[in-house]
């Protein structure tokens, strides 16, 4: 299996560029055991980085998460997010305090706000910092941040955001004529979540085709296809061992220009601005 390369949060420390989704997990408890063991199957193939947040199935996919990382919390990068509706400064603390308890970890390497919401951000940010004072969160950062959300938030604190957490795949390509470039300017790694657009992509033909060419499924080409980019980081979700398997093989493919050209086609880049698209 590929050793998966790294990326470097902006205070230099490396970030894996495959992590494992959570979403849905924890929905439905028959599946729980299931669940535990494809992200346990995924930290034995190496695969490090975990995402996940409070609002997934109310706790328990934290809760699935700490199952999983049980003897191996060192192994892991361990991302989760707090509601926009608690992150007051006293509520983002609070939220992150309940995260740890279901994790069963006394820190978050990367904790970010979900979307933006009622609370002023500087009240967000003044959250992170107590905790990351606390040590119990060791970097901070925002999800579904458009660009004027961005330009916000570099004003207030210059520099420290680790990580924007946004919908970026071969259907949701608005993020390159502005966000994207933007982000890479100042070294701020992009999350791209639901990478294969919670499969809704994989009937495409155009993926088929390239895939073909490679004795490859349609969702490694479309992970491929994220990760071959500089500055993205793609967090799929399996609950199927087989799907995580598949998945971190994904980095073994290199798009040619051709591969490139037929996908461009499929899926246009974006000739203007856009709002950005949220799931
Ligand atoms: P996704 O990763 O694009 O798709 C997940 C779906 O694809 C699951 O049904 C999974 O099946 C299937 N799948 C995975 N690998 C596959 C493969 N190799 N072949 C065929 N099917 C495959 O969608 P997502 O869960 O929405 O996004 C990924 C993660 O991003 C989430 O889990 C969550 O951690 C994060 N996220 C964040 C936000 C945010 O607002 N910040 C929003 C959405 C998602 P099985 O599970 O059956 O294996």
């Amino acid at each position: 299996m590929p050793e998966i390369p790294t990326i470097a949060l902006p205070g230099g420390e490396p970030m894996p560029v495959l992590g494992l989704g959570t979403w849905g997990m924890g929905d439905d408890d028959r599946r729980a055991g299931q669940e535990a063991d494809a992200l346990r199957h995924g930290l034995d193939l190496g695969i490090r980085l975990i995402d996940t947040a409070e609002m997934y199935a109310n706790g328990r996919a934290e809760q699935i998460t700490g199952e999983a990382m049980k003897g191996r919390r060192d192994d892991v990068f361990l991302v989760s997010k707090v509601l926009p509706g608690n992150a007051s400064r006293e509520g983002t603390i609070a939220a992150c305090e309940r995260s740890l308890k279901h994790l069963g970890t006394d820190r978050i390497d990367l904790y970010l706000l979900h979307w933006r919401g009622p609370h002023p951000l500087a009240e967000t940010l003044a959250g992170f910092e107590a905790l990351m004072q606390a040590g119990k969160i060791r970097h901070w950062g925002v999800s579904n941040f458009d660009m004027d959300d961005c330009r916000e938030l570099e004003k207030l604190a210059p520099g420290k955001v680790a990580t924007n957490q946004v919908l970026y795949n071969l259907m949701r390509r608005g993020i390159e004529y502005d966000l994207l470039p933007w982000s890479r300017e100042r070294g701020v790694p992009v999350m791209a979540y639901s990478p294969i657009e919670q499969g809704r992509l994989l009937k495409y033909p155009a993926l088929g085709k390239v895939a073909e060419r490679y004795g490859a499924t349609p969702a490694q080409i479309a992970l491929s296809w994220l990760l071959r980019q500089p500055g993205i980081v793609a967090i799929p979700k399996a609950a199927r061992t087989a799907h995580v398997e598949e998945n971190l093989a994904a980095l073994d493919i290199r798009l040619d220009s051709e591969d490139l050209a037929i996908l461009d086609r499929a899926f246009p880049p974006p000739a203007s601005a856009r709002p950005l698209e949220m799931l």
